[in-house]
């Protein structure tokens, strides 16, 4: 399956692989190998036929123009860049930060709410697989529907289950009893609503994480926590970015002003000041000469921005 990158998997594409197509860093989606199926984008036409059989990795040419598609091995990061999206979605920064700080491992029992488009799910079972079990509630039923196929067809099935249920008017259901989940994970558009139902399935200790785009659903969520939890943390993660880069020499870079440190590095600045007097004069005297260059990183010109805060609050144990 899909989430059990501990299994040695094989790593050849056989009818019916889940098999995550690359046009380009923003280009990706996905088929699920037919034999004499085609699968068409803007690169071209391409046959099943030409990659099953193949490995992973694999580069296969359009029948019909010069462009070409790569066929990835999937993973819970390129699903979430590949799948339908049905609903906004958890995306990878944010499903590490939250896997992280609901401290899962393998094993652990963990309630998630709604399911949406199912990225989150997968992201769980990964970090609670092969043993650990993942319920999953949407009420959209069109959703949950769509949900259990894909985590059939996934290979996920036997680690995360999907049940149409609205949470906030009946809870979480029967799936695992009171104060049986290690994790809770809700993503709604009003979870202060879910929070006793949630915290009644949660063991003591148990870790409980709310994922809104908007400080005021955040702070009306964090209200409902203060008698039964604690350690209440609200984070918002930013990707930045840096790239590596061959840019013009900044004039600072030649000729450092400041002297410090020990004899032998001021030395070394100075010969370095010197060294480049000395072209400087030598270019002045030979006429205009390319720039110098320096490879340097810096922030990457696009920073994905604000996608949502994530709350994570422990459940107090109660005094005996
Ligand atoms: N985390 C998901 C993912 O990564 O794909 C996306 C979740 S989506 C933003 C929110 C989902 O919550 C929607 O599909 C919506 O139908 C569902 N939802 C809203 N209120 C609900 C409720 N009371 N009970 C269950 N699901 C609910």
């Amino acid at each position: 399956g899909l989430v059990e990158s501990h299994i040695p998997r094989s790593n050849t594409i056989t009818p019916s692989s889940l098999c995550v197509i690359f046009a380009s860093y923003a280009s990706l989606s996905f088929v699920y190998a037919t034999p004499n199926q085609k699968y068409s984008n803007r690169n071209g036409v391409f046959h099943h036929n030409d990659f099953i059989g193949k490995e992973f990795g694999v580069k296969v040419p359009s029948r019909c123009s010069d462009g070409f598609v790569y066929i990835m091995r999937p993973t819970v990061e390129l699903w979430a860049h590949s799948l339908n999206h049905r609903t906004q979605i958890c995306h990878p920064l944010d499903q590490s930060v939250v896997t992280l700080n609901l401290h899962l491992k393998p094993g652990s029992i963990v309630l998630e709410s709604g399911t949406g488009s199912g990225a989150m799910s997968h992201a769980l079972s990964r970090a609670v697989a092969p043993n650990g079990k993942v319920w999953s509630y949407e009420f959209n039923k069109v959703r949950a529907e769509t949900a259990n196929e894909e985590f059939k067809k996934n290979g996920v099935d036997n680690i995360c289950t999907c049940e149409h249920r609205d949470v906030c008017g009946e809870g979480f259901g029967e799936s695992c009893g009171d104060g049986g989940a290690d994790g809770i994970f809700l993503d709604l558009p009003e979870p202060w609503t879910a929070t006793e139902h949630a915290l009644r399935k949660l063991r003591p200790d148990g870790r409980l994480c709310s994922y809104s785009p908007c400080i005021e659903q955040t702070q009306r969520f964090v209200k409902t926590l203060s008698d039964s939890c604690h350690s209440v943390m609200t984070i918002e993660v930013r990707l930045k970015e840096f790239c590596v880069d061959t840019l013009p020499a900044l004039p600072m870079e030649i000729s450092m002003p400041f002297y410090y440190g020990t004899e032998k590095v001021d030395k070394a600045r100075k010969d370095k000041v010197k060294a480049e007097e000395e072209r400087k004069k030598k270019e002045a005297e030979e006429g205009e000469q390319p720039k110098r260059k320096k490879i340097r990183t810096r922030p990457a010109a696009e920073m994905r921005g604000h996608t949502a805060f994530l709350t994570f609050a422990t459940k107090s144990v109660p005094l005996k």
